[in-house]
């Protein structure tokens, strides 16, 4: 199998890229974020709190996560509602980090991510994809860059979208979401040893997306 594994950290510009690598490919684009995403927002509708480990565990059996494909667009249903649309909020981002140091959250949704991998080529992008969920992905990508540029980024998207935020806020939220995401016990985000190291600061979408075909090959 052809599968591309791409982390890195929040705002790098993983899923932009990922989606037209996968458009020029014939591939699917794997979002697992929106998996956690959707995760996190069930557990927000639910009152939980990210320190209530036993509560996130039994959600793990209550919240059923599924991805159809619309349009050539990745749906994420929960409980079977479509929730592209409620995801993408600071609260869930943060909901998210914090539960996804959970084993039990790890387990149902790395199971599901190999299980579409199994099924077709895909590109997939998290925190873990080289790592542990496709540790044998002939291609793997670790892309960054630099805190300023990622926020500025992510601000950019948030404020196209009508959203009212604040740089230095997205900021600090991003280095708190990538400190808690480097440094959790289970599947930390890092660069898998045979992943090619791709810092995106300085470089065009096109370019970052032309590096990542020619290393696929
Ligand atoms: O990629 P995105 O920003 O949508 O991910 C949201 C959060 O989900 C991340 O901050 C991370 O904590 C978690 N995540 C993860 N493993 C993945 C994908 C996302 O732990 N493979």
């Amino acid at each position: 199998m052809g599968n591309i594994a791409i982390d890195g950290p929040a705002g790098a510009g993983k899923s932009t890229i990922a989606k037209i690598v996968a458009k020029k490919k014939g591939y699917i684009y794997v979002d697992t974020g929106a998996m956690y995403r959707a995760m996190a927002l069930y557990m927000i509708r639910e009152g939980i709190e990210a320190t209530e480990t036993d509560k996130i565990e039994s959600a793990c059996d209550k919240a059923d996560i599924s991805i159809k494909y619309e349009n050539d667009e990745q749906v994420v249903t929960l409980n079977g509602e479509n929730v592209n649309g409620l995801i993408r909020t600071e609260e869930v981002s943060n909901m998210a980090s914090a539960t996804s140091v959970n084993g039990k959250v790890r387990e149902k949704l790395v199971a599901l991510q190999q299980k579409l991998a199994k099924e077709t080529d895909v590109v997939m992008d998290g925190r873990d994809i080289g790592t542990v969920v496709l540790p044998d992905a002939p291609c793997k990508i670790y892309l960054t860059a630099s805190d300023d540029v990622r926020a500025k980024r992510r601000f950019d998207e948030l404020t196209a979208k009508g959203v009212e935020c604040d740089l230095n806020e997205i900021k600090k939220d991003i280095i708190e979401r990538d400190c808690r995401d480097m440094n959790r016990a289970i599947s930390p985000l890092k660069r898998a040893e045979d992943a090619v190291f791709l810092d995106s600061s300085n470089l065009t979408v096109d370019e970052v997306v032309n590096k990542i075909i020619e290393i696929a090959g």
